[in-house]
């Protein structure tokens, strides 16, 4: 299995998924053979996986796809990853990505673009840009990655596959490199229902080394049509607009097809998410300008020369930051400072508590919530590069989930025609704090 990973890795470098592999491998995959000789039953026994590389493995480099930690090797293992490990996974590499988590099509990595494996001039979005791809592209099952405001579930939907972020707290986020500590957490992308599950069963789970994390065994399997009956729906009204004419149809024909199990479909109007991408970007900028202090050219990776501390450490962060990093920690320190605080990042938190409470009341009325995942297929390399704007107006369906710390699967669910080419469409299920499970069950009902 590790041979005809890699053999398919070399055929497929051009997407520039991967950022390094591992030459440790072999030794993993002795390592778990030996464990199955003395009888031991592992549930990922020999598996191929792919991580995003701001997950830490022990004796491996962890660049967040920046300069600033382009020469950083880890001397630790995120719990998510040692969990893999210790249930006979293999990784075979580390996943491309945006710089240090920050963009929503994959281009702002400081070792290049990935490239969309169903259209190599279109991006695969972003942030886990080279997990999704690797998946679609079948170098790997399963992979894992991080999302903070929509960065597993947006690249698996322009890319075709299954993405899941897991209600904040569910998966340890020790060993993931922080970007914006309230929302982000680890998630895994698949091809199919049951290895959503079988991923999750291994990842999910307390961890003392967490603060965050919680006490809820995991306890998912793929489930059938028969989950599908009974189950009540509700649209978000806000997502309907603003839609291509793929997405829509892909959105109606997703909704016949739970209509046809038994599922009941309604609207439900949350008018609170009118807000959510401000309010996104004014706590995930905020946090992320704290959690990147850290990077000033005396600890971790890279330093810059100078004269004094000061210029040393501005040098530092002008040579090993691009300029969506340098951008956001900028705004996200204007927007902490004393005498904006309050009109910026407090009342963002205010409304960040409106949009939870517009959920909640929502899940009052229906089981799981459904949205597109991305208004939109993938675009084209370039496209909103220059226009950070847009490229933030690309998150407009997911990350009022992160704000709300809910969990919300992508599906893959059919496809948008675009001159000629047949570029994925995901839908979005949203389901209550904690009932990640119900989602998997779900993705096995529409399988
Ligand atoms: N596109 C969002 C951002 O740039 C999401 C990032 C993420 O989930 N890591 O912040």
């Amino acid at each position: 299995l590790l041979d005809a990973a890699r053999a398919r890795a070399e055929a497929a470098r051009g997407l520039n998924a991967l950022i390094s592999l591992n030459d440790g491998a072999e030794q993993q995959a002795a390592a778990v053979q030996a464990r199955l000789n003395a009888g031991e039953l592992l549930p990922l026994a020999g598996l191929p996986i792919v991580i995003k590389d701001n997950l830490n493995l022990t004796g491996m480099r962890t660049t967040c796809a920046s300069r600033m930690l382009e020469q950083y090797v880890s001397p630790y293992t995120a719990t998510a990853v040692q969990r893999l490990l210790d249930a006979g996974a293999v990784v075979v590499g580390k996943a491309n990505m945006d710089e240090f988590a920050m963009g929503s099509s994959g281009e702002s990595s400081a070792f290049g673009p990935t490239l969309n494996p169903w259209d190599i001039s279109r991006v695969t979005g972003g942030t886990s840009s080279g997990s999704a791809a690797a998946v679609a592209a079948g170098l790997v099952s399963v992979s894992l990655g991080s999302d903070t405001g929509g960065s597993v579930r947006q690249p698996a939907a322009l890319c075709g596959v299954y993405g899941l972020k897991p209600t904040y707290g569910r998966v340890s986020r020790y060993g993931l490199v922080a970007h914006a500590s309230s929302l982000d957490q680890i998630g895994p992308l698949a091809r199919s229902a049951a290895d959503l599950a079988l991923l999750m069963n291994v990842i999910a789970g307390h961890d003392p080394r967490d603060a965050t994390s919680l006490d809820a065994p995991p306890a998912f399997v793929a489930g059938t049509p028969e989950d599908l009956r009974g189950l009540r729906v509700g649209v978000i009204t806000e997502s309907l607009g603003g839609n291509t004419a793929g997405v829509s149809a892909v959105l109606e024909s997703t909704l016949d097809a739970l209509r046809g199990a038994g599922a009941t479909v309604g609207e439900v109007s949350l008018p609170a998410l009118k807000h959510a991408i401000a309010t996104y970007y004014l706590i995930s900028m905020p946090e992320a300008s704290s959690n990147l202090a850290r990077y000033d050219g005396m600890v971790y990776g890279l330093r810059g020369e100078g004269n004094d501390v000061g210029s040393s450490m501005t040098r530092t962060r002008e040579r090993g930051f691009g300029r969506e990093v340098q951008r956001r920690i900028m705004i996200g320190t204007y927007a902490l400072s004393s005498g904006y605080y309050d009109a910026y990042y407090s009342k963002a938190t205010r409304v960040r508590r409106l949009i939870a409470n517009e959920f909640s009341a929502a899940f009052g009325q229906f089981d799981v919530l459904v949205t597109p995942t991305s208004p939109f297929p993938a675009f084209r390399l370039g496209e909103k590069m220059d226009d950070p704007l847009t490229m933030y107006a690309a998150d407009v369906d997911t990350v009022a989930i992160n704000l709300a710390g809910l969990p919300a699967l992508s599906v893959p669910a059919g496809f948008e025609e675009v001159d000629g080419k047949r570029l994925p469409v995901g839908i979005q299920f949203i389901a209550p704090t904690l009932q990640d499970e119900l989602l998997v069950r779900i993705a096995g009902g529409l399988e």
